[in-house]
């Protein structure tokens, strides 16, 4: 149930302090992906994928990677509601993740997998295509273990026709999809 599964996301938040938002869309047909570029105490990408009626997310801290080469360590976060992928602005800093965020990318993707995204996401193999503008093609999220009572993964480009070994959109185009804005347009 969803109520259930965003318990920790509303247990660390006031969400009438941060203006995040709390659940109101259900799953659509079209599952959307969403990366958020967070400068909290820390700068790191949140990467989102819908799974049933929620957000399943993972904390980023280097950003996706283009280069196939690369595995990019994803630590599992709390579970965001939909509603969260449009979200930008800034949350104070006494609140939980206080800081700004941007929609760094945002788009569809399809499931890869023979089974369920559930079903792989219990599996600790999902393997999905995106359809973003700065992110396409298809990648893969892997776990690896638990570390701090926190699930570890490794996000990874497969070598498609998405894959660029020079782009580094993490590092060059740090702005949001939906505004152009960026983290520090935020601020103040
Ligand atoms: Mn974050």
């Amino acid at each position: 149930m969803p109520k259930k599964k965003l318990s920790e996301y509303y247990a660390k938040r006031d969400l009438a302090s941060s203006g995040e938002p709390a659940a109101g869309r259900s799953g659509s047909r079209h599952p959307r992906f969403v990366v958020q570029r967070h400068d909290a105490r820390s700068l790191h990408f949140d990467f989102r994928l819908e799974i049933g009626d929620v957000l399943v997310s993972w904390s980023v801290p280097k950003g996706p990677s283009l280069d196939p080469r690369d595995r990019r360590l994803a630590v599992r976060t709390e579970d965001h509601p939909l509603d969260y992928a449009d979200f930008e602005g800034r949350i104070p800093a006494d609140d939980y993740g206080g800081g700004t965020v941007v929609v760094w990318d945002v788009g569809t993707f399809d499931n890869l997998n023979e089974t369920t995204m559930a079903t792989s996401l219990d599996a600790g193999h999902l393997r999905v295509r995106l359809h973003g503008e700065k992110l396409t093609g298809a990648f893969s999220l892997v776990r690896t273990g638990l570390r701090g009572g926190r699930e570890q993964w490794l996000l990874f480009k497969k070598d498609d026709e998405g894959a660029d070994r020079r782009r580094k959109p993490a590092v060059t185009q740090p702005e949001s999809v939906l505004t152009g804005k960026t983290n520090e347009d935020f601020e103040s």
